[in-house]
C-alpha cells in the first residue's frame, strides 16, 4: 500500500510517499512560502533533487502541484493517483478528542478546527491540506495522526496544572505533550531492537533536537511527559527557553513594556540555546566557540544538558526506574559531547555510557556500557513512517489489504 504523508504548516507543506509493506519511500519533497510569491517547490530524493520557484497561492494548489510532481515529468514516482491508497496527515493539537489515529471524516474535520484554539498556525494548516486533498482524491481515504494523542494517557496528576480548576473546566488548559508520534515511534522501535516486548518496559524516550522533550513511558503506556499546553515546556531547546520561573513572565513584560505577543516572541524565538549563548540555535555553532573558550556558549551548553539529565531523574523516580534510556534527533543522534555531559554523574544510578559505543558505530546502536544497570540506546526517528504505518493499519481493512504484524496492536493509536 503507497500512503502520501503530509504535514503542512501555516505556509510550508511537507510530503513523503511511502510503500508501506517495503517501508520504501518513493517520493518527498516540500513546498515552502505557500502563500507567497517567494513560494518554492523542493521534490526528490538524495542527488535527483530538484528545486523551482512555482505559483502556491494556497494549501490546495500546493497539493495540486505536489500531486503532479509525483505522477508527471521526471520527478514522477507512479504512474497515476490510483496508485496513492491512502493519505496520512500530521496534526499537531488533537486535545481531548484524540487518543489514537483516527480516519477523517466531517466531524474529525469540525474537531480539529475547535482544537486549533490550542495550536491556531497548524490545526489550521492541517485542515488547508486535508482539504487540498479532498479536491484532488475525493475518493481517496485519509488519517489524521496526532502528535497529541500518545500522551493522551497520562494520568490527571501529570498533566494537570497548579492552577485554579475553573481554568481546566473553562479553557481546558491542560498538559497535552507534543512530538508524540516521534516518541511512540522510537519506544516501539527500542523494543524491536532490544528484542523486548514493549510491555515489559520502563523507558525514557528523549527527542533532542532544536525542539526538545522527554517523555516516561511505562510498559508501553506514556506516564508523563515534558511539553505542556504547548511547545514551550519543559526542557531549554534551540530558541525556546522550556521550563522557567512563571513570574519570570509578567515581571520581565512591565520591565521591558512588552505586549503578550512580544513576550510569546522572546519565549518562543529568542531563549534558549540562542538566547544564552548570543551565537546561534545550532548546537554545532554553538559548540564550536565553546571549544575556543566563549563563556556564554560553555554556559548554554551546560545548560541544555543539565536540563536533559534533570528530566532523565525526574522520570527514573516517576516510574520507580528505568530499563532503557532512548535518544533521538538532531542533538541526541549526533552529538556524543551532549550525551556524554547528559550522562556523566549518573553511575550511581546504574547509568554508565560507554565512551566508544558513544562516539562512533551505526546510526542505531547500544551506546551503554555492558557493565551499565541501563541500557541507553540511540534511535533515528521517522515520525512520517509511523504516520503511514497508522493509516495502514486503519485503511487496509477498507480497502482489502492482508496484515502487516509491525507488533502495533499495543500502539493502534
Ligand atoms: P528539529 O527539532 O528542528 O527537527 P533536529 O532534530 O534536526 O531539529 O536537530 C537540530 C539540532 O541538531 C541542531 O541544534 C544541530 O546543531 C544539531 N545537530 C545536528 N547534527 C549534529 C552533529 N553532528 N553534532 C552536533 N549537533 C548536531
Amino acid at each position: 500500500m503507497n500512503v502520501l504523508v503530509i504535514n503542512a504548516g501555516s505556509s510550508s507543506l511537507k510530503y513523503q510517499l511511502i510503500n508501506v509493506e517495503s517501508q520504501q519511500l518513493l517520493a518527498k519533497g516540500l513546498c515552502d512560502s505557500v502563500g507567497t510569491e517567494r513560494a518554492v517547490h523542493v521534490h526528490g530524493i538524495g542527488d535527483a533533487e530538484i528545486a523551482e520557484e512555482a505559483y502556491m497561492p494556497d494549501h490546495d494548489h500546493a497539493v495540486a502541484l505536489v500531486l503532479n510532481a509525483i505522477t508527471e515529468g521526471p520527478t514522477k514516482a507512479i504512474d497515476s493517483l490510483d496508485e496513492i491508497d491512502a493519505v496520512g496527515h500530521r496534526i499537531v493539537q488533537g486535545g481531548k478528542y484524540f487518543d489514537r489515529s483516527v480516519i477523517i471524516d466531517e466531524d474529525v474535520i469540525a474537531k480539529i478546527d475547535e482544537m486549533a484554539e490550542l495550536a491556531p498556525l497548524h490545526n489550521k494548516a492541517a485542515i488547508m491540506g486535508i482539504r487540498g486533498c479532498q479536491h484532488h482524491m475525493p475518493d481517496t481515504p485519509m488519517v489524521a495522526v496526532f502528535d497529541t494523542s500518545f500522551y493522551q494517557s497520562l494520568p490527571p496528576k501529570a498533566y494537570m496544572y497548579p492552577l485554579p480548576y475553573e481554568l481546566y473546566e473553562k479553557y481546558a488548559i491542560r498538559k497535552y505533550g507534543a512530538h508524540g508520534t516521534s516518541h511512540r515511534y522510537i519506544a516501539e522501535q527500542a523494543a524491536d531492537f532490544l528484542e523486548e516486548d514493549l510491555r515489559d518496559l520502563k523507558l525514557i524516550t528523549c527527542h533532542l533536537g532544536n525542539g526538545c522533550s522527554i517523555s516516561a513511558v511505562d510498559h508501553g503506556i506514556a506516564v508523563d511527559t515534558s511539553m505542556g499546553l504547548t511547545p514551550l515546556d519543559g526542557l531549554m531547546m534551540g530558541t525556546r527557553c522550556g521550563s522557567i520561573d512563571p513570574a519570570i513572565v509578567t515581571y520581565v513584560m512591565e520591565k521591558e513594556g512588552l505586549s503578550p505577543q512580544e513576550m510569546n516572541d522572546l519565549l518562543n524565538k529568542k531563549s534558549g540555546l540562542l538566547g544564552v549563548s548570543g551565537i546561534s540555535n545550532d548546537l554545532r555553532q554553538v559548540d564550536e566557540q565553546a571549544e575556543r573558550g566563549n563563556e556564554r556558549a560553555m554556559l548554554a551548553y551546560e545548560m541544555y544538558s543539565n536540563s536533559a539529565k534533570k528530566f532523565i531523574g525526574q522520570y527514573i523516580a516517576v516510574m520507580g526506574g528505568v530499563d532503557c534510556i532512548v535518544l533521538t534527533g538532531g542533538v541526541g543522534e549526533n552529538s556524543a559531547r551532549m550525551r556524554r555531559m547528559i550522562f556523566a554523574g549518573l553511575q550511581t544510578m546504574g547509568i554508565i555510557l560507554d565512551e566508544e559505543r558513544n562516539r562512533s558505530g551505526a546510526r542505531q546502536r547500544e551506546i551503554s556500557s555492558d557493565n551499565s544497570d541501563v541500557l541507553i540506546v540511540i534511535i533515528p526517528t521517522d515520525e512520517e513512517l509511523m504516520i503511514a504505518r497508522d493509516t495502514y493499519e486503519l485503511v487496509h481493512d477498507l480497502i482489502g489489504n492482508p496484515d502487516i504484524d509491525y507488533n502495533l496492536d499495543l500502539f493502534m493509536y
